[in-house]
């Protein structure tokens, strides 16, 4: 089973400290989406046991935050391709008849664009890989088709200057989810969370 049951509660956002409504999703091998809420008392014949902690995953920054964080992220990325188009490791063509290979300053200028664009929606951008959908690679020298070993190498080292990056300008958590958190009933058969230790 994929299901998992849902306990909303109150989460600070880990960037701006605001408290909101947040879900935390967790499982107990059983489940069917339930919904739960902080506090709420348990019947003693749920399936939820009093002795158990069940650890549970949630967004670590509210919704503006995110969108922030995912908005820094993809100004990293093109930034980081810029660098290595300028070390040479990186090459970036678009596909077709006239094969032509970004500059370091083509690649800035469309990550710019991009970033306004995602700016504007006010949307978080998909995927940042994707954005390379329609290009053809190359990493150190070998092709580097999707799935295949220097693709491999391109996209690790990318993910590397975008976490220096973003832990640069104060963003701390390696991913947007966090799975530190303990969902449990309490002496009072009600349902809580907690950060687990
Ligand atoms: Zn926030």
């Amino acid at each position: 089973m994929t299901l998992y049951r849902t306990l909303y509660a109150a989460l600070t956002c880990d960037h701006c400290g605001q408290a909101r409504e947040t879900q935390i999703q967790f499982r107990t091998g059983r489940d069917n989406l339930e919904e739960y809420h902080q506090g709420e008392a348990i019947p003693d014949d749920s399936i939820l046991n009093p002795n158990m902690r069940y650890s549970g995953q949630a967004d670590w920054y509210c919704q503006a935050c995110t969108i922030q964080r995912k908005t820094a992220a993809l100004a990293a990325f093109y930034e980081a391709l810029a660098g290595f188009i300028q070390q040479g490791r990186l090459k970036v063509q678009k596909g077709g008849l006239f094969k032509r290979a970004f500059t370091p300053e083509q690649m800035r200028a469309l990550g710019h664009t991009r970033v306004q664009q995602a700016k504007a929606t006010q949307k978080a951008p998909g995927p940042l890989f994707t954005e390379l959908a329609d290009f053809e690679l190359t990493w150190d020298d070998n092709p580097a088709f999707q799935g295949g070993p220097a693709y491999g190498l391109f996209i690790e080292n990318v993910n590397d200057q975008i976490a220096a990056s973003l832990q640069a300008q104060g963003w701390h958590r390696p991913s947007l989810l966090r799975d530190d958190l303990e969902v449990y009933l309490d002496g009072n058969s009600t349902i809580q969370v907690t950060q687990a230790v």
